[in-house]
């Protein structure tokens, strides 16, 4: 029975930066979100992802029970959970015991909780006995975690986010922080505007949003980062800003740096580099002469065939200049996901153990063996994740559990990973959502537990542990990630090594924690001091937090002891390596992938509401104006991208933020809301050696000018979940197809697509008779011989679905009059005529991208504000755009700095 309403203090589920969120409640259903003033990450602040976490996660959208399939080819059928977990213990353990245990693999996620994660591993490595267990961490962290462990001994961020808000110097690399860390950039912003004297540094190819923050924006060629380190660190010790102090007290391998950097002269830098001399030698004495720097970074430098060597050659300038483990000042990776951080920590990489152990370490797997109370850890090297697919691929991996995430979208090289999903054996699935891409490839889809229903702990990219607390049950049969698994490892034990004692006699997540923090007492991240009551009655803490601790570490390396075996940081001296595609004659142009604003990942959960959608409808190729000249395209062209892997259809837009030669696509398009494979079709799957993070961010494309005459369009209010499902398959054939929410009050769905010649007629009629537009209030006018047609519904004097065929210049007065909410007589006698362009002098059109999503406010409402005269604060005055969350404001002072003023105003 619901109750009045109540507040559970929990953590958002989205990025690294663990905001803390007050989940207001009735018991059973989630109401609403706030910030959480308490928690030290946030201090009450979200962004529009945060903000809208109450208006995601569709119960249409949400798997309910467990189903299974009896054979390949069938469709799935609703079954029990001990038929389900039976079934999957018995092929589990059939398979291990004819193919070995390296015949089966877990693939899990930086998004489940540090309890779900120890769970995995112990089942994976203690009870299998195979190290086939990697995360999506892999794609998004890894090369961060051999950049720590090479250059400073252990895998730990150094710095806090206190740090960021009092360095004198802050070099911003390959990370677009304002849209993938919007509270910990509003932290910054708010920092640089107290202390003006703060120098904001931004290296990206990209002029993002993040840049309107820069004093400097270093937007180097995609790839070069490791020549513009040496290129700097060259000039370092030219100028003798190097403190060679703390490099001879505390470091080692200077020497042979010192060497290769040598050659990265300014001239030479500069080229390699695509930057101004000048801007080179500024960034240098920037850093130089700064009392405290501070570098961030995130995928541009991890997601890199040389991100190893990246995030080493960045910690170099820390190293060489003193700066680390003071107020201020250090190198700090900015994480992706909001618990990759403890997949790291609980070994949820195939190499690692947990307590930052390593799996190749005999002492270390005896350790952990030990603890276990088994004989021993397997010694063969776990595949990761790229590497794992491709066994899966191969026929080598026979049944792959996936937990909490989706590769059938994430990873690169997608039409592989789709051949790897379609040919293994047993795919188990454990996910909320029955709509993600990989779902469509589970032999078992066992729904689990999603945001608010889960009980357990994460850690942030500052070393700060929160406890998540559980404010409703999850619906339906839906368990949590950590139940599952422990309730799968114990039937499986009873098959595997039956009648012994159980591995997995955990009651509840707290047993897990509490069993789990053993492991890393006298580990670099010790947590054997910290236990869900300290969280509670103490607030999230930082490790190392050992047992006898009365509080956490803010900082670590302050007595300039580091890790290693001698307590010195390691110079790394690594020569600069281009990016494995470089442009050609084929292959023309460099795709850079990278985030939007109000998404995330896939669009699982961001993607079920519509307000999400307005910022960014579809997925758009962002492309310099000149090179779109060059090519003959306009905005809003549909071009075919091709890679060496794959290809996909898009519409262009000008950019003048991506560089000639460069292209940008979001990476959240999977193959649910656009047609083809998504992004990652394109993407390409070689690694870095050291890490086996894929080079996501760099693969060289060509364009092709699509024709296809052949226009639809529809909007169709109600059901929108159950519609899209209903949907989505009978756009298959279409060339292109973007499927999208839209509306803040009246959720729609919203699909644009076009191909070459019509669809056969009895495909339009499906997709009318799931658009409601068959019978009852609709007003059609159809020409079979142009196969031309327009159909809009009408209840209620109000348009609830409009569907154009063949012809859409319509489609955004049409959708202007939807928005209006009311349908009028201009709009029935358009509907009756043969035309297919709007009536002529009609004042009615769409409302355009909102640009506040809290406020509503949309773009052409800034521009208008700002062509009246109005600076930020009168925007803010006038509109209350940017007042609530300020995820809009850099895109607000872009516009100020670019639309122009009318002369008068
Ligand atoms: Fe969530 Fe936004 Fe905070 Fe990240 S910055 S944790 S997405 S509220």
């Amino acid at each position: 029975m619901p109750t009045q309403s109540q507040i559970t203090a929990s953590t958002c589920c989205y990025c690294g930066v663990g905001c803390g969120v007050l989940i207001e409640h009735d018991g059973e259903h989630i109401l609403g979100v706030q910030g959480d003033p308490q928690h030290p990450a946030n201090f009450g602040k979200l962004c529009s992802k945060g903000a809208t976490l109450h208006l995601t996660g569709d119960l249409d959208a949400r798997a309910m029970h467990p189903e299974l399939r009896l054979g390949k080819g069938l469709a799935r059928s609703r079954t029990d959970w001990d038929s389900a977990l039976d079934h999957a213990a018995n092929v589990f353990a059939e398979t291990i015991r004819e193919h070995g245990p390296d015949s089966v693999a877990f693939y899990i996620s930086g998004q489940l909780l540090t309890e779900d994660y120890y769970a995995f591993n112990k089942l994976a490595r203690a009870l299998v006995g195979t190290n086939n267990i990697d995360s999506n961490s892999r794609l998004c962290m890894s090369s961060a975690v051999v950049g720590y462990k090479r250059s400073l001994g252990a895998d730990a961020p150094p710095c806090n986010y206190e740090d960021i808000e009092q360095s004198d110097c802050v070099l911003i690399v390959g990370s677009n922080m304002a849209f993938a860390h919007p509270v910990l950039f509003r932290r910054l912003e708010e920092a640089k505007a107290q202390r003006p004297h703060m120098q904001i540094i931004v290296v990206d190819p990209r002029r993002t949003d993040t840049c309107e923050l820069a004093d400097l924006h270093l937007a180097i060629l995609p790839g070069s980062d490791v020549a513009l380190f040496h290129g700097l660190l060259h000039i370092l010790l030219w100028e003798g800003w190097a403190d060679r102090r703390f490099i001879e007290a505390h470091t080692e391998g200077f020497e042979a740096l010192k060497s290769l950097v040598h050659a990265y002269n300014p001239q030479m830098v500069s080229e390699l580099c695509g930057i101004s001399v000048d801007s080179l030698q500024r960034c240098a004495r920037l850093i130089g002469n700064a009392p405290s720097f501070l570098s961030l970074w995130c995928m541009g430098l991890n997601q890199s065939t040389a991100g190893s060597a990246k995030n080493s050659a960045l910690i170099n300038l820390h190293l060489a200049t003193g700066q680390i483990g003071k107020v201020g000042s250090g190198p700090f990776s900015l994480t992706g996901q909001p618990n990759a951080m403890g997949g790291r920590e609980t070994g949820s990489l195939s190499n690692l153990l947990p307590g930052h152990r390593e799996a190749a370490n005999a002492e270390h797997r005896q350790e952990v063996a030990d603890y276990w109370g088994v004989d021993s850890l397997p010694h063969t090297t776990g595949l990761t994740a790229i590497e794992l697919f491709e066994a899966v691929r191969s026929g080598h991996i026979k049944a792959l559990w996936i937990a909490c995430t989706n590769p059938a979208q994430s990873l690169p090289d997608q039409n592989k990973v789709h051949e790897a999903l379609a040919a293994c054996p047993f795919v188990v699935v454990q996910e909320a959502f029955f709509t993600t891409e990989t779902c469509h490839y589970a032999d078992l889809l066992l729904p689990a537990a999603s945001w608010g229903e889960k009980e357990g702990t994460v850690t942030n990219s500052e070393r700060r542990v929160s406890h998540v607390r559980r404010a409703v049950p999850a619906p339906a049969e839906a368990r949590p990630d950590w139940a599952i698994t422990t309730d799968f490892a114990r039937r499986l034990e009873q098959l595997l090594r039956p009648g012994l004692p159980s591995l997995f006699a955990f009651d509840c997540p707290q047993a897990l924690f509490e069993e789990y923090k053993h492991l890393t007492a006298q580990r670099d991240l010790d947590l054997s001091g910290l236990s869900y009551a300290i969280l509670d009655n103490q607030g999230p803490q930082q490790w190392p937090f050992p047992a006898g601790a009365t509080g956490g570490t803010p900082r670590l390396y302050g007595d300039d002891r580091f890790p290693t075996a001698n307590g010195r940081a390691q110079f790394i001296a690594e020569p600069f390596r281009a990016a494995q595609e470089k442009r050609d004659t084929r292959y023309s142009l460099t795709l850079n992938t990278g985030r939007l604003r109000d998404q995330w990942h896939g669009m699982s959960r961001t993607g079920s509401a519509a307000r999400l959608f307005s910022h960014a409808p579809e997925a758009l190729l962002s492309l310099h104006p000149d090179e779109l000249r060059r090519r003959r395209l306009n905005s809003g062209d549909l071009v075919k991208i091709r890679s060496r892997r794959g290809s996909l259809i898009v519409p262009v837009q000008a950019d003048d933020a991506v560089r000639s030669g460069q292209a940008y696509l979001p990476m959240h398009w999977g193959n649910r809301f656009l047609k083809g494979l998504g992004t990652n079709v394109l993407t390409q799957p070689a690694f870095d050696p050291l890490s086996k993070q894929p080079e996501l961010k760099h693969a060289g494309i060509e364009l092709d000018k699509v024709e296809l005459p052949w226009h639809f369009f529809a909007l169709v209010e109600g059901q929108v979940q159950t519609r899209f499902e209903a949907l989505r398959p009978l756009f298959e054939d279409f060339a292109y197809a973007n499927l999208t929410l839209t509306g803040r009050e009246r959720p729609a769905l919203l699909i644009r697509a076009a191909c070459a010649i019509a669809p056969a007629p009895e495909v339009l009629a499906q997709i009318d008779q799931t658009l409601g537009l068959s019978d009852g209030p609709v007003l059609a006018y159809d020409d079979p011989r142009k196969a031309v047609g327009k159909r809009v519904r009408i209840e209620d004097g109000r348009i609830t679905a409009i569907r154009l065929a063949g012809e859409t210049a319509a489609r955004d007065w049409l959708k202007g009059i939807w928005e209006s909410g009311s349908a009028d007589t201009e709009l029935r006698r358009w509907l009756l005529a043969p035309r297919s362009t709007p009536p002529e002098n009609s004042a009615t059109t769409a409302v355009g991208r909102t640009l506040c999503n809290c406020l509503n406010v949309s773009h052409e409402a800034i521009c208008a504000g700002i062509a009246q005269g109005l600076d930020l604060n009168g925007l803010k005055q006038t509109l209350k755009c940017g007042t609530n969350c300020g995820s809009c404001v850099p895109e607000i002072k872009r516009l100020l700095a670019t639309q122009p003023v009318a002369v008068n105003a």
